[in-house]
């Protein structure tokens, strides 16, 4: 898998560089690679800089850790490797806290999984095929293959330097990113960026194998891909990528591939899984709602909040989650239109985002009518959730607060006093109660 979306001119010169390659240098042969790999200097060097990026990644506490989710990760990771035990390789299934939809090995066996791709994906097939596709890059030794024909390549540009002008997206997401950039830029050139489409395309088909053997059904693959295929954010998902195989393409020849017994899941079974995987994940979206909203990703926050609805509608806690992220959706539409999913829009809107702040935009957006509209109609959508959360549960504080703020935001001043007091006495200890102390003075004195 690749990060992609917050890589400027570095990594697409690195990418450059990679997919420039003749093609002896990035097909591997992997029949007995583990019998084989015989670990050098080079390879040596690479493990230790992974090492102290794993502790790292632990102690800035970028690490999702809830002990429901380790062991379920655990599980199913465990599963597909089996008995596989190799050379300087640890397996660790771990979840990132980070909302864009991706994951990555290490290849020490360390799999990191972000928390907005466990978000967007449907069932525990899905699940079982990404590790796979991981787990086969870690025992194909693709990482120091890699790293050993292009080093010198990478080292070429410098990437140290170049990445010291560069500035990651705020929070987590950047956290997790710029580590991996300070501490082993090998790392980053080379597993998150820079596999060859070879070794990719052998990662989905042997992953597609290794999950299938463990019980799990096969077509998890091509309906991971499917699930990736939502472009919620309209972003740009490949403008970096173009040497790596394309979500349509990897779509095409997993199914392909699929054997014509292959067990398929009936729709009913397929239903029942959705719902078992997103129940282990409910704890998992909610904090990925919150990630996401952060980022200012609010899509994608609507998106999985709605799911949560869907799969229990009478939580207080999940209908507080859709309030607060329409509330922060402000002048948006929820879903993308055709036309903002063109690629000349896409374009567009990601200059927008480079250059302006959320604030700035939705100010832009709120001087259109269509800004406005949205900006009602999720206003509205936002107040009704809101208080459904409050029925559903009237000692519901973070809702107060989220309700205080809308009407705040619509100027209903009184309203809006009244749910900031009413949170401050639900929640007198919480870790903001400070600051919305403030903003109910400061509100009442607009009111004299
Ligand atoms: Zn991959």
């Amino acid at each position: 898998m690749n990060i992609k979306r917050v890589f400027p001119v570095v990594l697409l010169a690195i990418s450059l560089i990679l997919s420039s390659l003749p093609i002896s240098a990035r097909s591997v042969a992997h029949a007995d690679t583990e019998e084989k790999f015989v670990f050098g200097k080079v390879d040596q060097e690479l493990l230790e800089e992974i090492k102290l990026l794993d502790e790292r990644f632990e102690k800035e506490g970028v690490v999702y850790h809830h002990p429901g989710l380790d062991a379920y990760l655990n599980r199913v990771g465990m599963a597909i490797v089996a008995d596989k035990k190799l050379e300087n390789v640890e397996w660790k299934f771990r979840a990132l806290r980070d909302p864009i939809p991706n994951a990555f090995a290490l290849p020490n066996g360390s799999i990191y999984i972000n928390t907005g791709l466990l978000a967007l994906l449907d069932d525990e097939n899905q699940l079982a095929a990404v590790l796979a596709h991981e787990v086969t890059h870690v025992s194909e030794r693709h990482t120091y293959l890699r790293n050993r024909s292009v080093r010198k390549k990478v080292l070429a540009i410098n990437i140290i330097s170049t990445i010291g002008n560069w500035h990651p997206v705020a929070g987590s997401a950047g956290l997790a990113i710029s580590l991996i950039a300070n501490i082993s830029p090998f790392m980053l050139a080379l597993s998150i960026l820079g596999y060859s489409r070879d070794q990719e395309k052998e990662a989905d088909l042997e992953g597609m194998k290794m999950a299938s053997t463990a019980g799990f059904v096969p077509a998890g693959m091509p309906n991971s891909f499917k699930s990736m295929q939502k472009d919620i954010e309209g972003e740009q998902l490949n403008s970096f990528y173009s040497d790596h195989p394309k979500l349509q393409e990897r779509i095409n020849y997993t199914s392909t591939s699929l054997a014509a017994d292959a067990r398929k899941l009936t729709d009913d079974e397929a239903k029942t899984a959705k719902d078992d995987y997103l129940a282990v994940m409910e704890l998992v979206d909610r904090h990925n709602v919150e990630l996401a909203i952060n980022e200012g990703r609010f899509r994608s926050a609507v998106f999985v909040s709605q799911k949560l609805v869907n799969l229990r509608p009478e939580s207080s806690e999940n209908v507080f989650y859709l309030a607060e992220s329409y509330r922060t959706l402000g002048p948006r539409n929820a879903e993308l239109t055709d036309k903002q999913l063109s690629s000349g829009a896409k374009k567009k809107a990601a200059k927008n985002r480079a250059k302006r702040t959320l604030e700035e935009q939705d100010a832009e957006l709120l001087k259109t009518p269509g800004g406005q509209e949205a900006w009602k109609a999720n206003s509205e959508k936002s107040e009704q959730l809101f208080l459904r959360a409050i029925e559903l549960n009237r000692f519901n504080a973070s809702a107060r607060r989220g309700l205080g703020m809308l009407y705040e935001k619509l100027n209903r001043k009184d309203d809006a006093a009244n749910q900031y007091a009413a949170y401050l006495e639900l929640a007198p200890n919480a870790i903001d109660t400070e600051r919305i102390r403030r903003r109910l003075v400061v509100l009442k004195e607009s009111m004299k």
